[in-house]
């Protein structure tokens, strides 16, 4: 049986000593195709690397709510989103570029995580809807990243911006919370397993 891991992080620096006897190793537990994922600019450099050199893996490119521009700097509110927006547009610059690269399958993780970043709501919510317009911009699917977020981000899937091709759902960690709408998550948790190939 072969085996294909539709979400790691290879591109971690805890793998920087060994990653390629690591890779070498799950290569030959079955693991014959894995796609490893960005979740900032950094990251995602290192995830298109990564697949350059290693026939198996493939890559996808994104910034997550947790990698979202910061700027607490900022002495007053305009200064702040002025800030962010400069900052957002050129990471998303460096995104798009990444994204045309060979072996890029998608954009992600992209999405909302009011668990470990209650503050910036809004922020998270410009950045993912960014990010799902130029999935659709580039046709690519999107890979998205959501806790304690679910209904903001299906607020977001059923919007203005809806991401026109698969999605994939790695980290659902409000599933069990969702009664009425359980079933909507069900079908969309469905396009986790779809193929990108
Ligand atoms: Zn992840």
């Amino acid at each position: 049986m072969e085996f294909f891991d539709s979400h790691a992080h290879y591109n971690d620096e805890k793998f920087d000593a060994d990653r390629q006897e690591i890779l070498k190793q799950i290569y030959n537990s079955h693991v014959k195709k894995v796609i490893c994922a960005g979740y900032s600019v950094e990251s995602s450099k290192k995830a298109v690397q990564i697949a350059k050199t290693e026939d198996f893996v493939y890559a996808i490119v994104g910034i997550s709510p947790n990698d979202i521009p910061q700027c607490h700097h900022a002495k007053e509110e305009k200064q702040e989103s002025r800030i962010f927006e400069n900052q957002l547009q050129e990471q998303l610059r460096q995104i798009e570029t990444l994204a045309k690269q060979e072996k890029v399958v998608a954009i992600g993780e992209i999405g909302l995580d009011y668990y470990w970043n209650k503050e910036n709501k809004e922020n998270q919510k410009i950045t993912f809807q960014k990010q799902i317009k130029l999935a659709n911009k580039l046709g690519l699917p999107i890979v998205i990243h959501t806790r304690e977020a679910i209904y903001d981000t299906l607020e977001i899937l059923k919007g203005e911006e809806k991401p026109v091709k698969k999605r994939n759902f790695p980290l659902l960690s409000t599933k069990l919370r969702l009664n009425k709408r359980r079933a909507k998550i069900r079908v969309l948790y469905l396009f986790c397993w779809t193929n990108y190939f």
